[in-house]
């Protein structure tokens, strides 16, 4: 081999890894990196995403953070230095993922947020549902029943920016009637991870000061679980609980009568529509620049939102059941 086809392939070599960054030449793969598969739905996103990708065409590498920002960064960088062409991440923290953002781009990689918005970054796509609209639904769906009386708010972790959307939707609604005095807002705190047994201590702590309590809004199912057990426990009866994501258990405590209501999020759609975007990108085509943006504090990012809706005792059967998200003989077993 003479001197000039050895310099050519030593820089082909070098060219495929660049700063950690490695190119290859193959079918789209796409990066999905995962807060934690702490909550029910997140398994049925992953599974409705690595389904649609591959009708596309395309394969997926999923990663569980655990709830560790840095381990999620490094997960982030181990999937750029393998040549993962975009990536789709459900940030463990609002902020600190912004550095994965940074990271993908220095290897040209595109970043789709995915349900939970990454902040303060040159965020290229975001897809959800609205949750200030999600917020807002809840609160709407109590105060309808009991527009008078002493409110609680339980919201989700502070790592992450839906925590604070859904407060903004509730608040809409809930502030004018504290204004004209028909409602009281009794306890109003967010919780550091969503978890069930958060749910049970605030609600404790709330029964604990005495108060009449009218009604209790949960940033999400796991939380109103805790917060079932809390009431169940002290013998409190009467009062209104709603959560969001219509897990299955929480489906059997609407039809048993303890939950009046969740939010069903269409998560087949949100995977596919992440997924269509992320197959696209990761193959480097244009998207026509349609959508409606969001501000992440740095951009106003290109957003997709799914709707989200109120699932009742009356009409479970015609949304979250008919929509194959929840088995009949499931929830009523
Ligand atoms: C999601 C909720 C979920 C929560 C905890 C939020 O970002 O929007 O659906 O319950 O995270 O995993």
């Amino acid at each position: 081999m003479n001197y000039q086809a050895k310099l050519f392939i030593v820089i082909f070599l070098a060219s495929l890894f660049i700063g950690g960054c490695t190119q290859k030449d193959k079918s789209v793969e796409v990066g999905l990196l995962i807060h934690a598969f702490d909550r029910e739905r997140w398994g049925n996103d992953r599974d409705f995403f690595i389904e649609s990708v591959q009708e596309l065409g395309g394969t997926v590498k999923v990663k569980d953070a655990q709830n560790n920002a840095d381990k999620q960064l490094a997960q982030a960088k181990e999937l750029l230095a393998n040549g993962v062409d975009v990536l789709v991440v459900v940030p463990v923290d609002q902020f600190a993922a912004a550095e994965i953002v940074n990271e993908a781009h220095a290897c040209n990689v595109k970043v789709i947020s995915y349900d939970r918005l990454i902040k303060n970054c040159k965020l290229d796509f975001y897809v959800s549902t609205d949750n200030v609209e999600i917020g807002a639904l809840q609160a709407n769906y109590l105060t309808t029943i009991k527009p008078t009386g002493n409110y609680a708010l339980i919201g989700g972790a502070l790592s992450d920016n839906n925590s604070q959307l859904l407060y903004l939707g509730q608040r809409n609604v809930l502030q004018p009637l504290v204004e004209k005095g028909d409602i009281n807002i009794i306890y109003n705190e967010f919780t550091t991870a969503w978890d069930e047994e958060e749910g049970y201590e605030h609600a404790k702590k709330l029964l604990s000061s005495g108060e009449k309590v009218d009604a209790i809004i949960a940033g999400n199912d796991e939380l109103a679980m805790g917060v079932i057990r809390a009431l169940q426990e002290e013998g409190v009866e009467n009062v209104l609980v709603a959560g969001m994501d219509a897990d299955l258990r929480n489906l059997k405590e609407i039809v048993a009568g303890n939950q009046i209501c969740t939010v069903y999020k269409p998560i087949d759609k949100l995977a596919s529509t992440a997924a269509d975007l992320a197959v696209k990108l990761g193959r480097g085509e244009a998207i026509e620049n349609t959508y409606q943006t969001v501000s992440n504090g740095a951009r106003l990012v290109p957003t997709v939102f799914q709707t989200g809706m109120i699932v009742n005792r009356e009409n479970l059967k015609l949304t979250v059941i008919s929509e194959g998200y929840q088995k009949e003989e499931e929830v009523f077993k």
